[in-house]
């Protein structure tokens, strides 16, 4: 989508901190952390929200989920644990409509979010 910034970022044409690459994702690390470790995982595809997402999407939802917590392992947090979000819509709290997963690791985190 041609105004999309994380259609720019997959396609490289806006920079990012780059942690990995596919085929079909890219995960770079958050302009904004919010704890130590805090990357986003996309799928290069423009998905607006996981409430976009269809049934034929179903395998690469799975892979960008598998990427995430592969991610989190090899940096470290295998062990220590990490949070895995996805915030949707107005009320989720989403500011960029194209789907992403936040990894944040690297301290322990409060529940139930504000
Ligand atoms: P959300 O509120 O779930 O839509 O999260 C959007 C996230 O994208 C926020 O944590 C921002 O800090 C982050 N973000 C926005 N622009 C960029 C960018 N150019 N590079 C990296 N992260 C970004
Ligand atoms: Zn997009």
């Amino acid at each position: 989508m041609s105004n999309c910034i994380f259609c720019k970022i997959a396609e490289g044409t806006i920079p990012s901190k780059k942690i990995y690459e596919d085929e079909d994702l890219v995960a770079f690390h958050d302009l904004n952390p919010q704890a130590p470790a805090h990357f986003l995982v996309i799928p290069k595809k423009h998905i607006s929200t996981i409430m976009d997402a269809q049934q034929s999407d179903i395998q690469l939802l799975g892979k960008l989920l598998y990427t995430a917590q592969s991610l989190a392992a090899k940096l470290g947090y295998e062990q220590t644990g990490a949070r895995f979000v996805i915030n949707c819509k107005d009320d989720g709290g989403q500011t960029v409509h194209h789907l992403h997963v936040h990894v944040l690791a690297g301290r322990a985190m409060d529940w139930p979010p504000g």
